[in-house]
């Protein structure tokens, strides 16, 4: 049972102030991308393919990982598709025999939420495997305990998060809109680009407030304007990841530079993303991106594209 899921890019990503959970009020508008992982799910003990790197995942869930950055990826509890596969068996009340092979084209740690991305395929895959039929809502609510990018990564498509994220309604979008991602050398922790947020937004005395929707991203949407969408991408996590990461402003500037109708740095980063007018615009963006030698590669996709999909042996 074979899984394709998307990355995501942030089209905006409003940050409210730290809560007493240590969580954050987020208005978080998530956009899948034609970049994609793919979990392939089979019975435990059967054949394995080569693999980059395997692992026990704990008892009844093998985990290998092969790729994009393979090494970098979790083989034991701490792989988000092992956590998948597990909480997926607990609730259907079940044991969690499964091999789980996971192909990666999404960086890790890029802020482009590859690893909820393959909790979702695992949750979908095994689902399939089992026979349980579990209702899309269902799966969505263990996504949700698994992390708050899992449901939009069964979903897809362009959705508003609220909350921490996880409580979403869908966006209308008149894409395709073409993208470009320079992917980094390296990943940036999610945890510490929040705290970095908070820090530099205590020592400047800004108080946030509450998290608002972008208007006028809604509209560009809706419209398909693509020069509209550019000018409205925006992400409360960008200094952060800059300040982190000082190299990132050469990156924005050199996509800029290169016609970009927008840029800015995907979720907590470093992965930076550029919206194009077209599909060849995006494609001579990359180009220019590598030649300047600014990233570590540069890759083009268009959005949204559907959630995780069951593309063989459903
Ligand atoms: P987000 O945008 O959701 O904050 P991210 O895209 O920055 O996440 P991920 O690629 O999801 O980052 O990885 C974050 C960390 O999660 C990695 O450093 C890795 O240790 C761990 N991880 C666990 N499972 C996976 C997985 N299946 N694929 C990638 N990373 C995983």
């Amino acid at each position: 049972m074979t899984v394709r899921v998307p990355a995501k890019v942030n089209l905006q990503l409003a940050v409210g102030p730290p809560r007493a959970d240590g969580y954050h009020d987020l208005v978080n508008v998530f956009h899948a991308v034609s970049l994609f992982d793919e979990v392939t799910a089979s019975a435990a003990g059967s054949a394995t393919g080569s693999a980059t790197g395997s692992g026990t995942g704990g008892s009844g869930v093998t985990v290998e990982v092969t790729g994009e950055s393979a090494g970098e990826v979790p083989l034991d509890e701490d792989n988000l598709a092992v956590r998948a596969a597990r909480a997926l068996a607990r609730h259907a009340g079940r044991p969690p025999g499964v091999r789980l092979v996971i192909r990666k084209a999404i960086p890790v740690a890029g802020g482009m939420a590859g690893g909820s991305a393959d909790a979702a395929a695992a949750l979908v895959a095994c689902d399939r495997l089992w026979g349980l039929g579990l209702p899309a809502a269902r799966l969505m609510d263990i996504g949700a305990e698994l992390g708050s990018d899992v449901p939009f990564a069964l979903l897809g498509g362009t959705a508003v998060g609220t909350g921490r994220g996880e409580r979403l309604s869908p966006l209308p979008d008149a894409g395709p809109f073409h993208w470009v991602f320079a992917l980094a050398g390296g990943g940036l922790s999610t945890p510490a680009v929040y705290a970095e947020c908070d820090r530099l937004r205590a020592a400047a005395g800004q108080d946030p407030g509450e998290p608002a929707i972008s208007t006028a991203l809604v509209a560009a949407l809706a419209a398909g304007d693509a020069r509209a969408l550019g000018a409205a991408l925006a992400n409360d996590l960008e200094p952060a990841a800059l300040a982190l990461r000082p190299s990132l402003a050469g990156v924005l500037a050199a996509g800029r530079e290169h016609g970009a109708l927008g840029a800015l740095v995907s979720g907590s980063g470093p992965t930076c993303a550029f919206l194009a007018g077209s599909a060849g615009r995006a494609k001579s963006l990359a180009a220019a991106l590598r030649a300047a030698g600014v990233c570590r590669a540069a890759v083009t996709a268009a959005g949204p594209v559907p959630g995780a999909t069951v593309v063989s042996g459903g």
